[in-house]
């Protein structure tokens, strides 16, 4: 079972169309929810185009179907090439035409952000000698000075954006990369400098020295005033670890921390 509905304002927020629509599907299909979303993309800038609407945004929650709007990335399936070549058909009969991406959980927030989007080309068009970049986490048009660029592979957010990934990233215990969904490169803790706080660099430091230790090779020393990680390697020049003479059976266990033995 599937469906679709669609719902277009105009700029001050007033639903000025609205349907609903069952999908008609040939049994045994499967539907996946990137050619649901797709329908209903397609179904939607019909019906702009049937109420002869000229400027248009479109709001998208589905990651995949935003970045495959946005040109990220080449369609092999011929499924998705004719998709495609369909959209940008509709597209061109716009004389404006933009989309944008918003998490799931901001779909009730829409009316707000078509308004903002409407709002934010406005004095887009007001300050346009100043080059302005969109951040595709939180969709903010910021000055392209404000901007983290992921050496690596040259993935760019905005300083906020980045710094608030990070810092979840390191309250959870994990090592920050790069958010850029299934990217994964690595941030380096020297840019990371620029945005984070003594302590947040503090804790990265920590976290890229335990991630570069195997698990099997971690030790903890066991005066809890201390606690230093360290490799077993280190370990064994390590002053109190010599001299609790706790060295050997940790070397056994090579699994967890070190247990003071009562
Ligand atoms: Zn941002
Ligand atoms: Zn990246
Ligand atoms: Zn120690």
């Amino acid at each position: 079972m599937a469906g679709t509905g669609v719902a277009i304002c105009n700029s001050r927020d007033e639903m000025i169309f609205e349907m609903k629509k069952p999908l008609d599907l040939i049994k045994g299909d499967r539907v996946s929810r990137r050619s649901v979303e797709g329908h209903a993309l397609i179904e939607a800038l019909k019906a702009a185009t049937a109420l002869e609407l000229n400027r248009i945004v479109f709001y998208c929650d589905y990651y995949l179907l935003y970045q495959l709007v946005s040109g990220w990335w080449r369609p092999k399936q011929q499924k998705i090439i004719n998709f495609m070549d369909q959209l940008n058909l509709l597209r061109k009969s716009f004389t404006y035409c933009e989309h944008s991406l918003i998490a799931c959980k901001d779909v009730k927030f829409a009316f707000k952000l078509a308004r903002e989007a409407i709002s934010s080309q406005k004095s887009k068009v007001v300050s346009s000698q100043e080059e302005l970049e969109n951040c595709v986490i939180c969709l903010d048009d910021k000055s392209i000075d404000q901007f983290f660029l992921v050496e690596s592979c040259t993935h760019r957010y905005c300083y906020s954006c980045v710094k608030q990934h990070v810092e979840v990233k390191l309250h959870s215990g994990v090592l920050p990369k790069c958010p850029h969904e299934g990217c994964g490169n690595e941030l380096r803790i020297e840019s990371c400098e620029k945005f984070l706080t003594p302590k947040f660099i503090e804790m990265m430091r920590q976290r890229l020295k335990e991630d570069s230790i195997p698990v099997t090779d971690k030790v903890y020393c066991p005066n809890p005033r201390c606690s230093t990680l360290m490799s077993t390697k280190k370990a064994l020049r390590h002053p109190e670890i010599i001299s609790t003479k706790l060295l050997n059976w940790k070397l056994r266990a090579m699994r967890s921390y070190i247990v003071p033995e009562i």
